[in-house]
């Protein structure tokens, strides 16, 4: 079943059962807390919390998700893309948990031929808080789940909250066993490559106070109108359904993979670490695509610092794997002829996107040469002189003079066995960005046209924080 078919089959599903449609928001969003949309239920969460009356009682989502924080996973496990589609369906005070487990149980296990995903029901494991007997009680009955198979977890797993007082509660995900081909026996708890979770489903029935953390904050009491938030990964379902090893592999990304390989002259398949590059190009450059379309530009902060890393990462990977020319000429279009048909804005605006995107490449081309030299040379003086870190001043005058996303320097220091003082790094980053606010302010005095905007638009690119770029987790 293609990708395409699957999107199809939930809108269709949940529509036909009252649910309203609702299109994708962009990527970037106006949510302070984050760079990306990062699950389905970020543009309804004004209607989740109450703040502004939902429009419908029920609503039904494919929504295109960049999550940041699953980048360093990205061609290592089977299951993580940087780009992603979330699925969804949503209850605001409408039907709740009983409802919620059964309109995902029929979708899953129905047959193809009756519009659904058709899966095994005996591989489908699920996970329910340890607290939640009710759910327990719902899977056994409406699904007819043997215990055995409905996994207890804590808090660090399955309870939800936005990270702040508001909605929260128990959530329920569901597994499918893949088969003894990719793990031991035992279910999630044991090995979350072959039990793949493929469906998240929130139930939102508590409201939390202030504190911080998956628990440390105090439950005040039940919500007056209850929630319904679930997440469905469309590339995890199209793994299961293409009977695929990994998400890198299924119809909307294997063809840039293949693309790559060739242009590579490499063999998918002969060499572990060649495969991860591989599977690295096909993810990034399908994310750096989606975030272009969405009017992203690659720049070095917030934003357009994912995009670029997305861009240089994927054109370094081509590079290490024996392509010394420009490779994005050739994989772009592969990846834009493959969204296109979800999301017409790729084609419309192509001839932009290529623009920034081959400029970007040329770009890095022009330093990249050098910039591995200086950087190189560094690592061997570390090296020789018994050291562990390359000094933050090194990993600074890459960045600034050379172009290398501090990711990237951390990744090449990495290969070569060796650190990078990144508290350093990030205080001469720190102090450039205060450098740059003071000369607009003294230009701002001197008079000499209107800069006032400049600190604001250093202010709105965010701080410079490469682990947490999500300060805040949603799960779906
Ligand atoms: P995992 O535990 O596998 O990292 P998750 O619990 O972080 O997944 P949720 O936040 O529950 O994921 O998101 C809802 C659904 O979205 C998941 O059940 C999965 O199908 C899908 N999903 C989440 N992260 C990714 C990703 N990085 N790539 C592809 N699909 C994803
Ligand atoms: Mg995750
Ligand atoms: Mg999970
Ligand atoms: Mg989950």
């Amino acid at each position: 079943m293609r990708t395409a078919d699957i999107r199809s089959r939930f809108l269709d599903h949940f529509t036909a059962r009252g649910h309203t449609p609702v299109p994708s928001a962009p990527l970037p969003t106006p949510d302070p807390t984050l760079l990306f949309v990062n699950a389905g239920m970020v543009p309804f969460k004004p209607y989740l919390t109450g703040e502004v009356p939902a429009p419908w009682p029920r609503a039904t989502s494919v929504q295109k998700c960049v999550r940041t924080l699953d980048i360093e996973e990205v061609g290592r496990t089977t299951r993580h893309g940087s780009f992603f589609q979330m699925a969804g369906n949503f209850s605001f005070g409408d039907y709740f948990k009983e409802e919620a487990i059964a309109l995902a149980w029929e979708l899953s296990t129905t047959p193809v031929a009756d519009g659904g995903y058709g899966l095994d029901p005996a591989r489908i494991w699920v996970t329910v808080h340890h607290t939640d007997t009710e759910a327990r009680a719902l899977w056994r009955r409406t699904a007819g789940l043997p215990d055995a198979r409905i996994v207890d977890r804590g808090d660090e797993d399955n309870f939800w909250s936005m990270g702040v007082p508001g909605p929260c509660g128990p959530s329920s995900e569901l597994y499918y066993d893949r088969g003894p081909a990719f793990g031991p026996e035992g279910g999630p708890a044991v090995d979350e490559d072959r039990f793949m979770e493929f469906w998240n489903l929130v139930f939102m029935q508590d409201e939390r106070g202030e504190g911080h953390g998956k628990s440390g904050y105090p439950i005040l009491g039940e919500l007056p109108h209850r929630n319904i938030d679930t997440g469905l990964g469309l590339e995890r379902m199209a793994t299961l359904l293409q009977d695929k090893p990994n998400l890198y592999e299924i119809d909307e990304t294997r063809p840039v993979l293949d693309a790559a390989a060739e242009l590579t002259g490499t063999r998918y398949g002969s060499d572990a670490a060649a495969d991860v590059r591989l599977r690295v190009v096909a993810d990034h450059v399908r994310t750096a695509l989606m975030l272009l379309a969405d009017g992203v530009s690659p720049t070095n902060e917030g934003r357009g610092y994912v995009l670029r890393r997305m861009l240089r990462r994927a054109v370094r990977s081509v590079r290490q794997l024996g392509y010394p020319d420009p490779a994005l000429p050739a994989l772009l279009p592969v990846a834009r002829d493959l969204m296109a048909c979800g999301y017409p804005e790729v084609a419309e605006s192509f001839p932009r996107i290529a623009e920034q995107a081959y400029a970007e490449e040329e770009a890095f081309r022009a330093t990249l040469q050098q910039g591995t030299t200086v950087l190189d040379t560094a690592v061997a003086k570390v090296r020789a002189e018994g050291g562990t870190a390359l000094p933050g001043a090194q990993a600074f005058q890459l960045h600034d003079t050379y172009g290398f996303p501090i990711d990237l320097t951390l990744e090449m220091a990495a290969e070569q066995g060796v650190e990078v003082d990144r508290a350093g790094f990030t205080a001469l980053m720190e102090d450039q960005r205060e450098r740059a606010r003071a000369d607009a302010r003294a230009r701002k005095s001197g008079g000499t046209g209107d800069t006032s905007a400049l600190p604001a638009v250093l202010d709105a690119s965010g701080p410079t924080e490469w682990l947490a770029w999500e300060k805040l987790t949603t799960r779906a």
